[in-house]
């Protein structure tokens, strides 16, 4: 059983645990009611929290819904030994359904009120349960216990969701970094980044993005800054740096499993007359898409539009090799987290020179980012990349006309 949180890690399991709430959920539920049937699934999952209740021994017992409660508990153990006593129940319950065994699924918030600010007995200690339950189901965990964050941050995530819900479509916009061909050092293209701008300021996707995917929002946000984009290129790029100039939009997984994303994509380069190929769309390293997804589709549908397809990211901490073999892959952007080890890190450079061997012998164009300084240059020109990015050539902030161009 996975065990995340405080629990068991902190070394100070040796004093007296105390008093813990738990929220127990039946998890995965819907798969009970597709199996069974809902009032077989109900049953069951009562039957699920009441095994569990009979196992742990609360001191207070409430049934929530059919398919959650919530229990306290007190014991004079160590942490440890609640540990234990948790991780001993099976993740998959078993109870008896008319004489013949079946399983059922349990998933678990745990509140320690020794390891919370929580003064008073009461509502407190079940407020942190329920948002250890929210990142046990979030992160697929049998059992999360609460820190003394774990509140606070999924209130704000919850406010930033209102936030963002209600930003109207003129709060996000787009800024352009360069892409810098590494032969002649001209520019070949722009990233298109977004950018919110609230009453306190303007807001960088590393502070919204994951909160954007997490609740679908980057879908509609997605099609604003994509329309931005496709325009941006043909009133202002293409006449400036000519037609073979591209512009990147970053694609999240949740707006490639958005069925439409390719025919709105194709929709904006007819409606804008642009040439596909100065279209890139880029895909992170991380976003997990099986072949038989819709999101491996759209990936194939965009690239038969004549879109280039790249994958970003590269080398942040898990294997691109699989789309590489299995999508219609034209660019490798390898992450600044290897780039800027260059230098230094024998390693880093072992794994940069495989890929861009790997990338030459396959016809796929490398573009190294966030290039620096003139000693990353050097090495990523020695290294044979055909395009660089980075604060040495511009940041995103900066005007397309500081870039030059003809106009
Ligand atoms: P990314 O796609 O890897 O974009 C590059 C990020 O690195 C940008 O941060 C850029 O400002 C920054 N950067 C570029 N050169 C350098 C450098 O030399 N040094 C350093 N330290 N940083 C550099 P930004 O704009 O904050 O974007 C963060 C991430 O948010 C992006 O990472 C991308 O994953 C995501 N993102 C940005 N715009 C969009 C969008 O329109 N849609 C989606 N789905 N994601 C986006
Ligand atoms: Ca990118
Ligand atoms: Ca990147």
């Amino acid at each position: 059983m996975n065990v995340i949180g405080p629990g068991g890690r902190t070394g100070s399991d040796v004093a007296a645990a105390g008093e813990a709430a738990i929220v127990l959920r039946a998890d995965p539920y819907h798969r009970a009611v597709t199996a069974y049937g809902r009032d077989v699934a109900v049953s069951l999952a009562a039957k699920m929290m009441a095994s569990v209740r009979d196992q742990l021994k609360p001191t207070e017992f409430t049934m929530r819904s059919a398919f959650e409660c919530f229990l306290t508990l007190t014991w004079n153990g160590s942490r440890s030994e609640l540990d234990d006593l948790l991780r001993r129940m099976p993740a998959a319950q078993l109870v008896d359904l008319d004489g013949r065994p079946e399983v059922i699924g349990a998933t678990m918030g745990v509140a320690v009120r020794r390891d919370l600010p929580i003064a008073e007995p009461g509502d407190g200690l079940m407020a942190y349960a329920d948002a250890a339950l929210c990142t046990a189901l979030r992160r697929r965990y049998k059992v999360a216990y609460a820190d003394s964050s774990m509140l606070d941050t999924i209130r704000a995530e919850m406010d930033m969701v209102r936030r963002l819900r209600v930003s109207g479509d003129d709060s996000f916009f787009v800024v352009y970094q360069p892409l810098v061909e590494l032969g002649d050092l001209q520019v070949r293209g722009f990233e298109s980044l977004l950018r919110w701008r609230t009453p306190d300021g303007v807001v960088s996707p590393d502070a919204f993005i994951s909160v954007a995917e997490s609740s679908s929002l980057i879908v509609p946000i997605g099609w604003h800054s994509i329309r931005q984009t496709i325009a941006t290129l043909a009133t202002d790029i293409t006449p400036r740096f000519g037609s073979q100039t591209c512009v990147t939009v970053n694609l999240s997984g949740q707006q490639l499993l958005d069925t439409q994303i390719a025919n709105y994509i194709g929709g904006l380069i007819e409606e804008y007359r642009v040439d596909p190929a100065q279209v890139w769309v880029e895909i992170r390293e991380n976003q997990v898409i099986s072949l038989d997804s819709s999101a491996a589709h759209a990936v194939e549908q965009l690239h038969d539009i004549g879109c280039r397809i790249c994958i970003d990211d590269l080398g942040s901490g898990f294997s691109a090799l699989s789309y590489v073999r299995d999508l219609p892959v034209d660019v490798l952007k390898v992450d600044r987290s290897l780039i800027s080890n260059l230098v230094n890190d024998g390693y880093d450079r072992a794994v940069v020179e495989a890929i861009c061997e790997m990338a030459k012998a396959m016809g796929i164009v490398t573009v190294a980012e966030g290039i620096e300084s003139p000693e990353i240059l050097a090495k990523v020109t020695a290294l044979g990349f055909d395009i660089g990015q980075g604060y040495l050539f511009g940041r995103p902030d900066v005007p397309l006309v500081a870039f030059g161009g003809v106009a």
